[in-house]
């Protein structure tokens, strides 16, 4: 665990985020690599697009194109990366304008509304160059305000290059292995504070686990579970691609892993996935979906298909089945478009998946699955509580038999 210290502000909790094992959903459908989510919903904004919006903004000071006091921020997007930017303009003081679909949640609007910035919202089925779009009306909108700056995510090379360092984090929480179990180091905290008065960095249990004592059995908890020192596959959901881009070309470089398998996650209805033919429309589908951030009617220059080695289409209901099981079964509160990526994740390892001969049959590999948000983005949505348990009243209860 990483020293605690004083940050400056709140521009300064993004990043460092935890790297988690899934212990049951994996299990349950026959995988035997490890599975990892990097939960990014740990960041100060609530999601991974906080990392982009702190990096497009802080290089947009320094290179002159932002004014402190005078710049007005304004961009499109499907509301995270709005979040982070109304975040840090809060901090820094700019004026922030955000034009985002109307499929996107109200409690996204709600927060961004929140942070002081003014939302604009455009019709969900206009395409990227129709004038109606919010591309295009951002675009629009700036021209008639002398001080508007696009930071445009769809074409900044800072967006995939500050997950850069998702991808460091990711390597070295790999490269240091499992931490003890929390009931371990609870149980430390106890001792330490009660009975034997030891200072709680010293207790004599509380070894240190280094790279070499840990990797191989879990003593602490009796497993034999295994970990490599690699990344062996990634796979993260697709929007403008900054995440998957940025994060597969570091841990492909050669002194990680050139051979890590990257899998890009796309909506049926999005025409991102390659081969094309993988985006034809299945019988009955209109090409509309409710999960929010992933898929687009274009290609982002900030989306680098070489690093993607394949790809697979996930739909609505499937994708919400997963991020229920997250919470439920895992306790990690993930948005819809995490389910969607750990349910393409446990498809494609499980046996019988393309992945399950090379991977998924193989205890010991690493697979990490990146969480781009939380549940708290989507409250509200009737998905979230669809197999949850009946709310009851005291009175309607029936004690004797209540299981
Ligand atoms: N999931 C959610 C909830 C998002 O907001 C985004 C960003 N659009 C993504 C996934 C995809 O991330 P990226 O734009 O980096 O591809």
């Amino acid at each position: 665990m990483r020293p605690q210290a004083i940050l400056p502000d709140a521009l300064s909790a993004v990043g460092e985020t935890p790297l988690i094992q899934l212990n049951r959903i994996p299990q349950s459908e026959g995988i035997k690599c490890n599975v990892m989510v990097k939960c990014e919903f740990f960041n100060a904004g609530g999601s991974v697009k906080d990392r982009i919006a702190r990096r497009m903004l802080l290089q947009a000071e320094q290179d002159g194109t932002l004014i402190p006091g005078k710049s007005i921020v304004i961009e499109p997007t499907s509301g995270n990366t709005g979040i982070g930017l109304a975040l840090a303009c809060a901090i820094r003081g700019y004026r922030c304008i955000i034009v985002l679909p109307e499929k996107m949640s109200a409690e996204k609007v709600n927060t961004l509304r929140a942070l002081g910035a003014e939302v604009i919202r455009t019709p969900t089925e206009a395409a990227h160059d129709d004038p109606r779009s919010n591309i295009m009306t951002a675009r629009r909108l700036a021209k008639t305000m002398p001080d508007a700056v696009i930071l445009d995510q769809y074409n900044n090379p800072n967006n995939p290059t500050a997950h850069w360092a998702t991808a460091e984090e990711i390597i070295e929480a790999i490269q240091a292995g499992p931490a003890p179990p929390s009931s371990t180091s609870l149980l430390h905290g106890m001792a330490g504070l009660s009975l034997d008065k030891e200072p709680l960095d010293s207790a004599a249990s509380a070894r240190p686990l280094t790279p070499d004592s840990n990797r191989g059995a879990d003593e602490l908890n009796g497993s034999t579970q295994t970990f490599s020192d690699k990344v062996d596959v990634f796979i993260a959901g697709v929007g403008t691609g900054g995440t998957i881009s940025g994060i597969a070309s570091r841990l492909k470089r050669a002194d990680h892993n050139p051979n890590c398998f990257v899998l890009g996650v796309d909506p049926i209805g999005s025409d991102l996935a390659l081969p094309a033919t993988l985006n034809a429309l299945p019988e009955g589908s209109d090409g509309s979906y409710k999960v929010e951030g992933i898929g687009y009617d274009f290609d982002p220059n900030t989306l680098n298909k070489k690093v993607i080695d394949e790809w697979y289409k996930t739909e609505d209901e499937q994708s919400f089945v997963y991020a229920r099981r997250l919470i439920k079964d895992e306790g990690i509160l993930a948005g819809g478009s995490s389910g969607a990526a750990v349910n393409a994740a446990i498809n494609w390892l499980k046996p019988g998946g393309a992945g399950y001969d090379k991977f998924g049959s193989k205890s010991g590999l690493n697979a990490v699955v990146v969480l781009p948000d939380s549940i708290r983005n989507y409250i509200t949505k009737p998905w979230l509580v669809s197999d949850a348990k009946p709310e009851l009243r005291e009175a309607e209860i029936d004690f004797a038999n209540f299981q």
